[in-house]
């Protein structure tokens, strides 16, 4: 099959309409399809779009960052957590100093014990992106046998 390789910008937003992310203020985002490089609702829909389409596609939770796991909150003493300082609910660290690492969230500090959500922040949350796609390709040979996109135009260096 045929993968192209996609540029778009976006707008991100919760149910309530609040903006999570957007693409604004920065590049635009290139990816290639099928490859994992965006979340799978979105790779999905956004396929066979032509560039200059501006369009909203709303992506459930189970194809974005997943359902919650409540197995993924966890209660540890306050000293088994690498972190220095003071910890607060709502503060977010990374499990180990890889910047892939997970995001874990603070819920709720009592005493000496502390209550953690391994869950991503957008789990659970279904998303609604408005999009706009600025260029579409077709894949180079290096970008198919490398599994990722060379950046908008297909030179970029990867690392
Ligand atoms: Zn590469």
């Amino acid at each position: 099959m045929k993968r192209n390789v996609v540029t778009f910008t976006y707008i991100l937003r919760d149910p309530a309409g609040r903006v999570l992310d957007t693409s604004a203020g920065g590049p635009p985002v290139t990816y290639l399809e099928g490859a994992g490089q965006i979340i799978d609702g979105l790779d999905e829909q956004l396929r066979g779009v032509a560039a200059g389409t501006k369009l909203r596609v709303e992506v459930p939770a189970a194809k974005a960052y997943g359902d919650r796991d409540p197995g993924q909150v966890r209660r540890l003493k306050r000293a088994q957590i690498p972190v220095e300082g003071p910890l607060n609910a709502g503060d977010q660290f990374q499990t180990d100093t890889d910047r892939h690492a997970p995001v874990v969230t603070v819920v709720a500090v009592e005493g000496d014990e502390v209550t953690l959500d391994a869950n991503h922040p957008l789990a659970g949350v279904d998303l609604t992106f408005e999009v706009e796609v600025v260029a579409v390709r077709a894949a180079t040979e290096e970008e198919l046998h490398h599994g990722h996109a060379h950046g908008a135009d297909g030179t970029e260096h990867c690392h």
